[in-house]
This record gives C-alpha cells, structure tokens and sequence, in this order.
C-alpha cells in the first residue's frame, strides 16, 4: 500500500511552534466548557446498551462512520473501571462488524484522540475498499479534505450500523 497526502506536493516540513503548557482545557474537565457528551449535546445515540452509546457524526465525509462514548465520565483508558475497559473490546468487535457488514469497506480505522474533550469516546472510520492511498494515518486527512456528505446520509449509515449491531 502506498499511502499519499490528499494534497498536491510540495509539502514543505515545518518547525512545530512554540509549547502552550498549560495546555487549554477541553470540554469537560475543569475550567473549561461543559462536557458536549454529559450535557446532550451531541447526536443521539443510534444504539446504546448499559455500558456504551453510539453515535453518527456530523460534517463528515465517510458514511459508515460512527463514535462510540462510555455512559459515565471518565477521560481515557488508563480511568475506565475494569469492567468497562473488559467490556470494550466486545463492543469493538461488535462495531467493526456491524460497520463492515455496511459492504465495499477495507478496514475500519479506530481512533482515540482526546484531545477536544475529556469523556471518553472513540472514533470508527471506515476506509472505503480499494482507497489505498488512504492507508494508515492518511484516513483522517483524506476524511478532512474530501467533500462532505450531508448529515442525514452519515444519520442513516449509522442507523444501518446499529441495526446490525
Ligand atoms: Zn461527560
């Protein structure tokens, strides 16, 4: 697989600028703004059992795309109770199924950031079959840079996702 950037070269390396520490808070942790996910604000779950909801998101570009957030606060995995961080590979499985089941799917990418808010929550992100050069790190570029579809599209392959859930 030969990965590329989604755009025209040259791309000229830069220097990373200067370190902002403290960092600026994220929503849901203290002095910053209230957590998206606790206060609703997000979109509804398409599915949910006791431990976990799933979720479309919204100006995307990749159907079939989803987040999955645990029900309680808690900020990654190094603070997940043991029985939620036992529970989560099953759900994974069962995500990553239901998103392939979608069809003319490579690979679903699965991606913990962290960085914009402090509930936990990780993202499926299905590579399109034959978009190889879309491999690896290049999905969340190509993800960014390619037109959106509308929201009600993403709404809808989520809901076939959860129905094969
Ligand atoms: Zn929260």
């Amino acid at each position: 697989m030969s990965m590329t950037v989604p755009y025209r070269e040259p791309l000229v390396p830069r220097e990373p600028g200067k370190r902002i520490v403290p960092e600026p808070p994220r929503r849901g942790e203290p002095g910053g703004p209230p957590c998206g996910i606790c206060s609703g604000k997000t979109t509804e779950p398409v599915w949910s059992d006791e431990n976990w909801t799933l979720h479309p998101p919204v100006g995307g570009s990749l159907p079939g795309a989803v987040w999955l957030a645990s029900r309680i606060h808690v900020d990654s995995f190094a603070n997940l109770p043991e029985e939620l961080a036992a529970d989560f590979g099953r759900v994974v499985a069962r995500v990553e199924r239901a998103i392939l089941a979608l069809g003319d799917i490579a690979r679903v990418h699965l991606y913990r950031w962290g960085d914009g808010g402090a509930h936990f929550h990780v993202w499926f992100v299905p590579r399109p079959l034959g978009m190889v050069e879309a491999a690896g790190m290049m999905l969340p570029l190509w993800e960014d840079v390619l037109p959106n579809v509308p929201d009600e599209e993403l709404a809808a392959a989520a809901e076939r996702v959860a129905s094969a859930m």
